[in-house]
């Protein structure tokens, strides 16, 4: 290839597109000059791979050739399939999460891929070209039509009163077509006439989909006058961390309505100045028009907007704008992070504490810890920002450092302007149950919902779907049965009239409530029962408990399935004079309306009794973060929390307004077991139709785990047992977990462990690395 001597030979190393363990690293191609300015990093393309062509993206181009092939023998890529998605940096970062996730490279490459251009390539006969196809998501253009100068001496016939109407539309400044035709009939014609006369210009403009505004009337949140003394700080230490460019990571715990918002926006204003972008992780379920709209008033044109509610195109346009340069804000949910920004001094992760960072597929990534590295890859700063921080990131604040980085946290524990946290009151459920109130309200909560129907404002109304039917509680007194064995809640199996330890695999028959036989273990009442309140039987209790000309609106995953229903819903209850929200775990977060005064918990602990170390950490969190969405304006919020476990350390942590109360009784259980943040934990799922199967696979990855770990100090590997959700589908469930010290290499042992099993026929094995779902 170098006979004409222009240009040294060079090599791609490419990631192949074929996820599996077996093929866990790049192979090289030569790349042939004509590809040369095409096959850079970032591109897909295809090559030859054991006979076939595959399609593979390009982590790195490389002038040494391949050690142990001969020169002439490296084969050459065949074909570039699209331009490049993502930079050196990020192939770095990608291959990092392949060994620290355990998961093929190629699906660490993934995220970072341009959304909705999934390459498959095809070819109609053996000797056609290959050829890339159902590229569905790509650029639309659209037709625009505007005025040119010879318009203003025009003048249309007496008759052509559509041509007039055109002319008047368009002396605002050019308009797409389609829209001109919905305002005036007839229209497309008009313009087709006007441009043969030479009056009017048609242009196709690129589309940019998955940009709309809303109308919600906290989205343009104005620029406060001036920071309290905790923003400033907190600005002050994300601009050293961003100036420093070392991956610096500023940890804002700053207590719900502290103006966390307002100093991300001010932060990345510094980076936007500094000629550097940012980008801006949000939850999910608070990636709301709210949110959004806050970034657009201060940053404008300059944001790109990507989360999975958009349509895969208007996925794509957005992310685009971030490729062309022309957005350098990305605000998005979890996969933002992957966004193909060239040189972002910031990446801020709110709400850092969600569980809906951690990714439960392939790649299982926790956001946090990708853009730790990518912080560091980059020299850019991590900010987290959250009123209940993760244990994780609290610990590594209490060390100053994780992973040879800075951690530096910052405290914001005012709201501005003089506003107040909550009064916060816990309800003993089993007490109000014996004194006669067997409803959905207890009398405080009850006694508050009149109060804000008297007084004309809102309230919110939490719902905990999480855990309550696989549990049997008794009603009078609040308990639920343990195994004696291993101290922890048995879950109920209706099918099987049976209470099981999901831990030794003990199980007890038992009759519920109402069967005649059911007696409480703790105090003999007939009331124990799986009892689950559904959003339905709070709305019609609601509607029998509150006045005529109370609007009551529920927000649950049945009227929120439509695409803008969540938006629609919240837009509702923003322009009530008085209403109440009922709904699930999702109106817990980002909701900031200064009108709602009173916030009610109708289940604070069902998450409780989960089988999960982080149930309480949970459990705190949320009542926290939807307490925190009373009294955010000028009048005094209050929280109501209905309990069957008034002492337990998270309610009274909220009812005090201090964390260390939850903290203290939290990291000591932690430490004593072992969980994070005092190690980091790996779990491993085998799943399949044949249970001896499944059986054999488990115990041969624990016993390999054992062999590779079972000695080494802080490491420590537990079962194979089944699975809280022991049969999926057919399926046969077990799981193998290892702790290890918090810095160890987890992903790259639970790796060589799974790789040494060899092929498992008919045997799905998922490895987790710092598991959140261990169900
Ligand atoms: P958080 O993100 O911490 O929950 P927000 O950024 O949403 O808090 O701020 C809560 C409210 O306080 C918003 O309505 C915001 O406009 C307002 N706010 C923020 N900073 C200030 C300030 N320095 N002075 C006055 N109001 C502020
Ligand atoms: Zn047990
Ligand atoms: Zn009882």
């Amino acid at each position: 290839m170098n006979q004409k001597g222009r240009r040294p030979v060079s090599y791609a190393s490419v990631a192949l597109d074929i996820p599996t363990r077996a093929i866990d690293a790049a192979y090289d191609y030569l790349v042939p000059d004509g590809l040369a300015a095409t096959a850079t990093v970032g591109a897909t393309v295809l090559v030859p791979f054991s006979g076939r062509d595959v399609v593979g993206y390009v982590m790195d181009v490389h002038e040494e050739p391949p050690a142990g092939v001969a020169p002439g023998r490296v084969r050459p890529v065949t074909q570039v399939l699209a331009e490049p998605a993502f930079d050196g940096a990020a192939a770095r970062v990608a291959r990092w999460m392949a060994a620290e996730y355990a998961c093929p490279l190629c699906e660490a490459v993934r995220p970072f891929l341009a959304p909705g251009q999934k390459v498959r390539v095809t070819r109609a006969s053996a000797d056609a070209p290959w050829q890339l196809v159902s590229e569905k998501a790509g650029p639309v253009d659209e037709r625009w039509v505007g005025l040119v100068p010879a318009a203003n001496d025009y003048a249309p016939g007496q008759r052509a009163s559509r041509q007039r109407a055109v002319l008047e539309a368009l002396r605002e400044g050019p308009q797409r077509v389609a829209e001109l035709s919905a305002t005036i009939p007839g229209a497309a014609s008009a313009v087709t006439a006007l441009a043969k006369r030479g009056v009017v210009e048609v242009f196709s403009r690129r589309s940019v989909r998955g940009s709309e505004a809303t109308s919600l009337s906290s989205a343009a949140a104005p620029r406060p006058e001036r920071l309290t003394a905790g923003q400033a700080e907190a600005l002050a230490a994300i601009d050293a961390a961003r100036e420093e460019a070392a991956g610096g990571v500023v940890l804002v715990d700053g207590v719900t309505g502290s103006g966390k918002t307002e100093v991300y926006l001010d932060a990345i204003e510094h980076a936007l100045a500094g000629g550097r972008g940012a980008i801006v992780l949000v939850p999910e379920i608070s990636l709301t028009a709210q949110t959004v709209g806050r970034f657009r008033s201060r940053f404008g044109e300059d944001v790109a907007v990507l989360h999975s509610r958009l349509s895969t195109g208007e996925r794509f346009d957005q992310w685009d704008l971030v490729r062309r340069g022309q957005a350098h804000v990305v605000v998005g949910a979890r996969s933002a992070l992957f966004a193909p920004l060239a040189d972002p001094g910031l990446i801020i992760i709110d709400e850092e504490h969600e569980a809906s960072y951690k990714q439960d597929s392939s790649p299982r990534y926790h956001a946090r810890e990708v853009a730790a590295r990518m912080a560091a890859e980059r020299g850019c700063a991590l900010v987290l920002g959250s009123a209940t921080p993760s244990l994780e990131s609290l610990a590594r604040c209490r060390a100053g450092h994780f992973l040879g980085r800075p951690w530096t946290r910052v405290s914001m524990p005012d709201r501005p302007a003089g506003a107040v946290l909550p009064k916060v009151t816990i309800v003993d459920m089993a007490e109000q149950f014996r004194g006669g109130r067997r409803g959905v309200f207890s009398a405080p909560l009850a006694h508050a919902l009149e109060g804000v129907c008297e007084r004309r404002e809102k309230a919110v109304l939490l719902l905990n779907r999480r855990g309550f039917a696989n549990f049997l509680m008794c009603r009078e007194c609040g308990c639920v049965p343990e195994c004696p064995h291993c101290s922890c809640a048995l879950t109920y199996h209706e099918r099987t009239h049976s209470l099981m330890c999901h831990t030794c695999g003990r199980a007890w028959p038992v009759r519920a409530y109402p069967d005649p036989s059911t007696c409480c273990p703790n105090c003999g009442s007939r009331y124990m029962g799986a009892y689950g309140v559904g959003t339905q039987r709070v709305e019609d209790e609601l509607h029998a408990l509150l006045p005529e000309g109370v609007e009551v609106i529920r927000m649950d995953a049945d009227t929120t399935r439509t695409k803008d229903a969540h938006q629609r819903l919240l837009e509702q209850f923003d322009a009530a004079e008085c209403a109440v929200l009922v709904g699930t775990q999702m109106i817990a977060k980002g909701l900031d309306f200064p009108e709602v005064t009173l916030v009610g918990v109708i289940n604070a602990d069902t998450m409780l009794k989960l089988p999960d170390f982080r149930a309480s950490e949970r459990t705190y969190d949320l009542l926290e973060q939807v307490a925190g969405r009373a009294g955010r304006g000028g009048r005094p919020g209050e929280v109501v929390v209905q309990t069957y476990w008034a002492t337990h350390p998270a309610m009274q942590a909220v009812l005090l307004h201090d964390r260390s109360v939850f903290l203290t009784a939290e990291l000591e259980e932690r430490e004593d077991a072992g969980y994070p943040p005092f190690s980091r934990l790996g779990n491993v799922t085998l799943w399949g139709r044949d249970e001896r199967a499944v059986r054999q696979a488990a115990d041969g990855m624990a016993a390999a785990l054992r062999e590779q770990v079972g000695a080494r100090a802080g490491w420590e590997v537990l079962g194979p047992t089944d699975c809280v959700k022991a049969r999926v589908k057919d399926q046969v469930r077990r799981h193998v977990m290892v702790k290890a010290p918090s810095e160890a290499a987890l992903g790259a042992v639970l790796s060589s462990c799974a790789a040494s099993l060899g092929r498992l026929q008919g045997i799905n094995m998922a490895l987790d690395v710092d598991a959140y779902d261990m169900m």
